[in-house]
C-alpha cells in the first residue's frame, strides 16, 4: 500500500468507527475484568479468614476444655495434617514470646509482629495478617488471637492454592480478551462498512455526475434508514437538477432558433440589396421589412428581459390605484375589431367599477395576451367570453374562455414554459413567450393564472388576483 493509499485508510470514517468500536469493547471488557477479579480475591480472602478464624475457635474450646498440653499437641498434628508448607502455628504468651509451635523450618523467615500483640492486649478479639515472603510470590494470610488467659494464637496459611486460581484466571482473561478484541474489531469493521457503504455509494455517484453523466442514480434499499433517505434526497435533488437543465437546453434552444429565423430573413433582404438592382421604392418596402423583423427581435427580447425581470422582482411593482374592470373592458373593446374580422364572436361580462392596486400597464400586458391567445386558436364561427367575477374568499377572478383548438393533457403543463409552443398552434403567429410573462405578472401581484382545456374543444384560463392587493370600491373616484 502506498503512504497516500495508507493515509488515506487510516482516515477513512470506518477505521475510526473500528477504532472507536474496538476501543470502548476493550476498556469495557477490562473494568469488567477488575471488578470480577476483585470480587474473586474478596471471596477467596474471605474463605481463608473463616477457616483461619475456625481453627481458633477449636484451639479455643481444646484449651478451655483439655488444657496447654492437648493444644501444643495438637498443634503439631494439626500442622502435620494439613501438610507444613501450608499451615503453621505458633504459641505465645502475651509478651510475644513463643514458646511452643508447629515445625517452622519453612516459616521461619515469619516473626511476630508487635502491633498485632498490642491490639490484642488493647481488646481486639482477633487481628489479620498479611506477609509476602521474601523469594516466594506467595502471599501467606496470619491470624493472631487470644485462646485463652495469657496464651495467643498465631496461625499462618499459605495463599499459594488462591494465587495459582487467580493466575489461571488471569491467563484465561487475556487470551479470551485478546479473541474478543480481534472479533470486535471485525465485527466493527464489518458493521462501519456496511453503515459507511451508502455513502460511498452518494460519492461515486456525485464523482460521475462530474464527470458529466447526470442520469446516474444513487442505488438504495427500501428499509429507509437515514443512508437510504439520504439516497433519496439525493437522487430527487438529481431529478431536479437534471429537469433544469433540461428546461435551460430546451430553451436555449429555442432562443436559437427563434433569433434566427428573423436573423436569416434580414440577412436575405440584405443580399438581394446587395446583388440586385431594384428601385427606390422597392429598396424602400426592403428597409421596412427589415425594420419589422428588427422590431420582432426586439420585442422579443425585450419580453425575456421583462419576465426574467418580473419574476426576480427586479422592478418594483408600481402601486397605483387602478379600475380593473375599465381595464378589461377597455382591451375587449380594442380586440373587438380583430375578432369580428376572423368571424369570432366576443363577450364580456365585467361589472361597472372594479378598483385593484397593481401595474396599469402590466396587467393590461397579461390581460391582452391571454384575450389575444383566446382570439388566435378559436376557428371562425367559434366564441371567447370574458367575465370577472370574485370567488368566496373575495379574490378577484378574470376569466377567459373560448371554443378553440384546445390544449392537450400532454401540453398542458408546459405552455407556461418559455418558448413553448403547441403542434397544432404552430401555424399561428407567436414566440411562446406571452403566458410566461403573463403567469409571471400575475405571480407578482400575489396572483396566478391556472388552466383548464379539451383538445379540439376549447379553454379556459381564470386570472386570480388577491384582494389584499384591491381596494374597497369607494376608495376608486367615480
Ligand atoms: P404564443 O406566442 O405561441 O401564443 P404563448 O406563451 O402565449 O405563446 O402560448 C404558449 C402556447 O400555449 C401557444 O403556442 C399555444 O400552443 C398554447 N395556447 C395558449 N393559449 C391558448 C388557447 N387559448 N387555446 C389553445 N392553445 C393555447
Amino acid at each position: 500500500m502506498s503512504l497516500k493509499k495508507s493515509r488515506r485508510f487510516w482516515n477513512t470514517l470506518a477505521f475510526r468507527l473500528t477504532l472507536w468500536y474496538a476501543g470502548i469493547f476493550t476498556v469495557s471488557s477490562c473494568i469488567a475484568f477488575l471488578l470480577f477479579y476483585m470480587l474473586i480475591t474478596s471471596v477467596i480472602r474471605e474463605g481463608t479468614d473463616q477457616e483461619l478464624l475456625s481453627q481458633v475457635r477449636q484451639f479455643s474450646t481444646i484449651l478451655k476444655a483439655r488444657g496447654l498440653d492437648a493444644v501444643e499437641s495438637y498443634v503439631f498434628l494439626e500442622a502435620q495434617a494439613a501438610g507444613v508448607k501450608k499451615v503453621f502455628f505458633r504459641l505465645l504468651y502475651l509478651s510475644g514470646y513463643a514458646f511452643s509451635s508447629s515445625n517452622m523450618s519453612y516459616w521461619e523467615d515469619i516473626g511476630v509482629r508487635k502491633r498485632a500483640i498490642e491490639q490484642l492486649l488493647q481488646g481486639d478479639s482477633h487481628v489479620f495478617d498479611t506477609v509476602v515472603l521474601r523469594d516466594r510470590q506467595d502471599q501467606v494470610r496470619i491470624l493472631y488471637a487470644l485462646i485463652g488467659p495469657g496464651v495467643i494464637l498465631q496461625v499462618g496459611q499459605s495463599m499459594e492454592n488462591q494465587s495459582r486460581i487467580i493466575e489461571a484466571f488471569k491467563r484465561i482473561f487475556m487470551t479470551t480478551m485478546a479473541l474478543l478484541i480481534g472479533l470486535a474489531a471485525g465485527v466493527g469493521w464489518f458493521m462501519a462498512r456496511r453503515a459507511v457503504s451508502g455513502v460511498e455509494a452518494i460519492t461515486r455517484t456525485a464523482q460521475s455526475i462530474s464527470g458529466g453523466t447526470l442520469g446516474k442514480r444513487v442505488p438504495f434499499k427500501t428499509q429507509g434508514d437515514e443512508i437510504d433517505q439520504l439516497a433519496m434526497t439525493f437522487n430527487q435533488m438529481l431529478d431536479r437538477i437534471q429537469a433544469l437543465v433540461t428546461e435551460i437546453k430546451e430553451m436555449s434552444d429555442n432562443i436559437a432558433h427563434d433569433l434566427k429565423s428573423p436573423v436569416t430573413r434580414i440577412r436575405g433582404i440584405a443580399e438581394v440589396t446587395l446583388t440586385h438592382e431594384k428601385s427606390i421604392g422597392e429598396y424602400g418596402s426592403m428597409a421596412a421589412s427589415t425594420i419589422e423583423e428588427c422590431d420582432r427581435l426586439l420585442d422579443m427580447i425585450d419580453t425575456m428581459l421583462m419576465i426574467s425581470k418580473t419574476e426576480s422582482g427586479v422592478d418594483q411593482l408600481p402601486n397605483g390605484e387602478i379600475d380593473l374592470a375599465g381595464l378589461i373592458r377597455g382591451a375587449c373593446e380594442l380586440f373587438e375589431p380583430a375578432a369580428e374580422d376572423k368571424g369570432v364572436t366576443l363577450r364580456y361580462d365585467v361589472p361597472d367599477k372594479r378598483p385593484f392596486v397593481g401595474g396599469n400597464r402590466m396587467i393590461q400586458r397579461m390581460f391582452s395576451n391571454l384575450l389575444d391567445n383566446a382570439i388566435k386558436y378559436t376557428p371562425p364561427g367559434g366564441a371567447v367570453s370574458v367575465s370577472l367575477s370574485e370567488n368566496d374568499k373575495s379574490d378577484i377572478a378574470i376569466t377567459v374562455k373560448d371554443t378553440g383548438i384546445g390544449i392537450s393533457p400532454d401540453d398542458l403543463p408546459r405552455i407556461f414554459d418559455r418558448f413553448y409552443r403547441c403542434d397544432q398552434s404552430r401555424s399561428e403567429p407567436g414566440i411562446g413567450l406571452g403566458l410566461s410573462l403573463a403567469r409571471a405578472i400575475a405571480r407578482a401581484h400575489g396572483g396566478d393564472i391556472t388552466v383548464t382545456s379539451r383538445l379540439h374543444q376549447g379553454s379556459i384560463f381564470t386570472l386570480t388576483l388577491p384582494t389584499r392587493k384591491s381596494l374597497s370600491r369607494s376608495s376608486l373616484p367615480a
